[in-house]
């Protein structure tokens, strides 16, 4: 029994019964929550909140902030402003590691197409590391 489910469901037209009250009753009365129950009626409530993040909720919270309340509605960034951001993305200090990882990411994205050693297929480089290469159904080293 789960007092915490969306009252949407079976209940609905329905009233409970004297007995069902009085056993629901009892059923608390002299129980007291374990750490265990509270954790699962945490769970399922954290479920319910995210259950209110419907695709109608998101769509209007969308509304609302579109339009004449949005504060950027009508506007557009100015070139200035445009520039600005810019500069500051720039003047932002990149860590080597940030270098390396802007480096991968154009080099996959601009990878071309190479073969595989194993089965001879030409395929997208970031493809050949997932399905090709070491990993190749055609690799017969791996001992697969
Ligand atoms: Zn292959």
């Amino acid at each position: 029994m789960n007092t915490h489910e969306p009252k949407r469901h079976s209940m609905t037209g329905r009233t409970h019964t004297d007995e069902s009250k009085e056993k629901m009753r009892l059923a608390k009365l002299g129980k007291r929550l374990s750490d265990d129950h509270k954790a699962k009626i945490s769970e399922s409530k954290t479920g319910v909140y995210r259950d209110t993040f419907s695709d109608e909720w998101i769509e209007n919270l969308s509304k609302a902030k579109s339009g004449d309340k949005n504060p950027m509605s009508g506007k557009h960034h100015s070139d200035e402003t445009k520039k600005k951001i810019s500069e500051q993305k720039i003047g932002k200090p990149r860590t080597p590691e940030t270098i390396a990882k802007i480096a991968e990411s154009k080099r996959i994205k601009s990878s071309e197409k190479m073969a595989c050693m194993h089965c001879g297929k030409s395929v997208a480089t970031n493809m050949m590391k997932r399905w090709h290469g070491d990993k190749c159904k055609m690799n017969l080293t791996t001992g697969k």
